[in-house]
């Protein structure tokens, strides 16, 4: 994962609590003013490693299992895409050298990167509704998008997943170019 930005904030009405949140890609840290640069050190990295704690406590339920995968897809498509996707079969699979997710729309099938099992669970929502809006159309066009679109976390989510692939070095695409030659109804 990337080293997060983290702003530090320093508040003269604020006596002893330290507090952080997450500000879009930002981590905004709260700490009392008349603390010295060493204790300031101490509590960031305390308060980023709690951050992300109970971020780790919301990946998606669907990291668990092939079934609890199958089981969000239904549940995102029956809440963004009028129900309309119905995978045949959704699954875990070993990580994927260029793409977090991948489907063949002639079978109905999709594959999710086992990569993706530890990222937010709302990063992967979006993935799960780009591969099923992948079974109502083909390839990247503005119908395409309408339909992701409905997500409402679409473009912060888009940018989690490059930011990941930045952080890792792993240039890896959602599902696009090296997808034609596999799956020629063009994923
Ligand atoms: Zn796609």
């Amino acid at each position: 994962m990337a080293e997060p930005q983290v702003e530090v904030r320093r508040s003269k009405r604020r006596r002893q609590t330290v507090s952080a949140y997450r500000d879009g890609d930002k981590i905004v840290v709260l700490l009392p003013a008349r603390m010295s640069r060493e204790e300031e050190k101490r509590w960031v990295a305390d308060m980023l490693s709690r951050l992300q704690r109970s971020e780790t406590r919301r990946r998606s339920p669907a990291r668990e299992s092939d079934e609890a995968l199958v089981e969000r897809c239904g549940e995102l498509s029956a809440k963004y895409l009028d129900g309309r996707a119905q995978p045949r079969g959704v699954r875990w699979v070993p990580p994927m050298r260029t793409r977090w997710a991948s489907c063949t729309p002639s079978e109905a099938t999709i594959r999710v990167s086992q990569r993706l099992r530890d990222v937010p669970g709302w990063v992967l929502d979006y993935v799960l509704v780009h591969e099923l809006a992948h079974l109502l159309v083909p390839g990247h066009g503005a119908d395409f998008w309408k339909w992701v679109r409905r997500y409402p976390r679409t473009e912060r989510a888009i940018g989690y997943l490059e930011g990941l692939s930045a952080a890792a070095q792993l240039g890896i695409g959602l599902d696009d170019d090296a997808e034609e030659a596999e799956a020629p109804a063009g994923c």
